[in-house]
């Protein structure tokens, strides 16, 4: 028996200015990240509990989202003709807007040390290059599928205990490995600067391809990934919402 009735997404959950083109964007975003989330649920495999991430996860994003298409809008639609003069002249002279970083998630179902350069990472997009299977070439997500990617720089299956081992399998997580052999073949080289650049070796890809926990050692995995297990798979209303930080409470 489910307490949770109605759950909201896209413009029923809240309203974006245009100009960014992030409406229809963050509606899909809500879908994606509400439908694993409800599969897990209804399937009996998470607690209720899990459902409360979403607004957790979504709400700041959203936000962040909708300051940033104010600004944008701010600097196109002025009405001040000495402004629009100085804008005009600088974007025909070459100058490009300042454009800040795109915002990720920043509570809910994600796990970092907030010192850590991991925490870089958790949060945002999985990385996304080609990779080559046989003759086929495609970007990673063709072959991978949806789902939970755990993502390395080499193979790393030695340092991950037996408990990850269960979490990923009851997860049914793809690992994908680059660098050693029988590993995948990074055909661009995104993945070798995506870790050089990060610093980490590996990350683990939510369904709803947000980055849940990221590594700088193999072994720094086990403990995020044991996390998760207690998140998802155990039942007992166990507390799913703003544990971002291990080392912050709730
Ligand atoms: C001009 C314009 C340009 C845009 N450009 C972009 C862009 O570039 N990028 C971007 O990301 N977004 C853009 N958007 C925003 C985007 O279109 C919306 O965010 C998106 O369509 C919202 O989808 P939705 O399914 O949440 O709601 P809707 O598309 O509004 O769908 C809701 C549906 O529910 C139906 N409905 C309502 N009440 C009931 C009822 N009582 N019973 C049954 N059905 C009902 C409606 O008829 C409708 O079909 C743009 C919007 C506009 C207007």
């Amino acid at each position: 028996m489910y307490s949770l009735k109605v759950l909201f997404i896209g413009d029923s959950a809240h309203v974006m200015p245009p100009f960014m083109g992030q409406g229809m964007c963050s509606g899909i975003r809500d879908a994606s990240n509400l439908a694993w989330k409800l599969n897990y649920v209804l399937s009996g495999m998470s607690p209720e509990s899990l459902l409360d991430s979403y607004c957790v996860e979504r709400k700041p994003h959203v936000a962040d989202l909708i300051r940033l298409s104010m600004e944008v809008g701010r600097i196109s639609c002025t009405t001040d003709p000495e402004i629009a003069r100085q804008r005009d002249e600088a974007l025909l002279g070459g100058k490009k807007l300042p454009s800040p970083p795109f915002p990720g998630l920043v509570h809910g179902v994600l796990m970092s040390d907030p010192n850590s350069v991991e925490a870089t990472v958790v949060g945002s997009l999985g990385p996304q290059g080609r990779i080559q299977r046989g003759d086929e070439i495609a970007l990673a997500d063709h072959f991978l599928g949806a789902g939970w990617h755990l993502i390395c720089a080499d193979d790393i299956s030695y340092a991950l205990d037996s408990c990850t081992k269960r979490v990923l399998d009851r997860l049914d997580a793809k690992i994908v490995h680059f660098g050693a052999s029988g590993g995948a073949v990074d055909v661009d080289g995104f993945y070798r600067r995506y870790f050089q650049e990060t610093g980490i070796v590996a990350v683990l890809v939510r369904p709803d391809f947000y980055i849940y926990c990221a590594a700088e050692t193999p072994e720094r995995l086990n403990g995020s990934i044991a996390d998760l297990g207690r998140i998802l798979l155990e039942s007992g209303g166990h507390e799913v919402s703003g544990r971002r930080q291990r080392n912050v409470a709730a």
